[in-house]
């Protein structure tokens, strides 16, 4: 097969500049020095780096999945400010050995995910790399309301989650294992960003604090509560199981308790209110679960359904720990 070598990188450029959508706020797409964007109102800018055997593995998926996920991680941080996703700059370095097929089908994943949710592919940069693929997404959107951050909550307000937390870890623990199951890569590779309710909660300012859930459940609850000296309650309960765990484990497992709470990249909206979601007409048929409420000691607790409380470690990713 061929290998990206026979191509380079112009070819590669010239084949992708001419897949991105035109539009009036551009005015300058991708093929000068830079690009020339006419947005009016405050930008959200923000940019996530994937790395290979790290954030993904070539053996798990095709390609075109990888591009999907750096499309969504990307669009998942606008919507955790509410924002409106509008342009993404994309840098890739990749082996000189890689099939050429590889970038092409990258791109596409790419591209057919940013077409989906309104967002226009407007520069980056391609370089090769001395071993493994190296990609670097930067995401630009626009704040139409007020942005919502991290640091906002108060102890009393409700925690509330936009799905169900763990699906996207068990399902890289499914593909880990080497099955390969279609289920698993979807699960895991095509996560929803939540761009519509991220706007739905900004405009009718539903939330007191946001963010997406990419640590896991208990990492990300932390980054609202404890780094601002506050704490949490989570009431096992009332944290959804997901239906997906018994078909991604042929129901060999039945405690899925560990993936709820430490899963990482699930991409949900993980956000504070003053108001219990059942009591929030704008996110009725949202599919949005209201799982605990924020506290003033700074520690989060589960109160089991046993009624025994347990202080939950956070156990989130760390790329700095052994
Ligand atoms: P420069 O030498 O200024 O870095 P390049 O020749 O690398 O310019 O890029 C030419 C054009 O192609 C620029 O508009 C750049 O933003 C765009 N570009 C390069 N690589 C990518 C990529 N991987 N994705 C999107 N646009 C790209
Ligand atoms: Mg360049």
């Amino acid at each position: 097969m061929d290998e990206l070598k026979s191509c380079g990188e112009f070819e590669f450029i010239r084949s992708i500049s001419g897949r991105c959508a035109k539009r009036a706020d551009i005015i300058l797409p991708i093929g000068d020095d830079t690009c020339a964007l006419k947005i009016n109102n405050p930008l959200l800018v923000s940019s996530d780096l994937l790395v290979e055997d790290v954030h993904f593995r070539l053996s798990h998926v095709p390609a075109s999945l990888i591009g999907k996920k750096t499309a969504i991680a990307n669009m998942s941080d606008i919507a955790a400010m509410g924002g409106n996703a509008l342009y993404l700059l994309l840098s890739i370095a990749v082996p000189k050995n890689l099939q050429k097929n590889w970038l092409r089908d990258f791109m596409d994943g790419l591209l057919d995910k940013l077409n989906q949710f309104g967002v226009v592919l407007v520069g980056g940069d391609t370089s090769s790399s001395s071993e493994k693929v190296f990609i670097n997404a930067t995401i630009l959107g626009e704040s139409v309301t007020a942005p919502i951050q991290r640091s906002t909550a108060s102890p009393g307000d409700f925690i509330c989650i936009s799905g169900y937390p763990g699906e996207a870890a068990a399902a890289l623990d499914v593909l880990e294992k080497h099955r390969t199951s279609e289920l698993a890569q979807k699960t895991h590779y095509e996560r929803t960003p939540q761009l519509e309710l991220g706007k739905i909660i900004s405009k009718n300012s539903l939330a007191t604090a946001m963010i997406d859930t990419s640590d896991g459940l208990v990492g990300d609850l932390a980054h609202l509560t404890i780094d601002f000296g506050m704490g949490a309650v989570l009431w096992e309960k009332e944290i959804p199981v997901s239906p997906l765990f018994p078909l991604l484990f042929e129901n060999l497992r039945k405690n899925y308790l560990s993936y709820m709470l430490n899963g990482g990249e699930d991409y949900k909206l993980l956000f504070t209110s003053k108001k219990d979601v059942a009591d929030i007409e704008e996110l009725k048929g949202k599919g949005v679960f209201c799982i605990g409420k924020v506290t003033d000691s700074p520690e989060i607790i589960l109160r089991k359904n046993s009624g025994e409380k347990v202080i939950l470690e956070n156990k989130s990713f760390n790329h700095f720990l052994p």
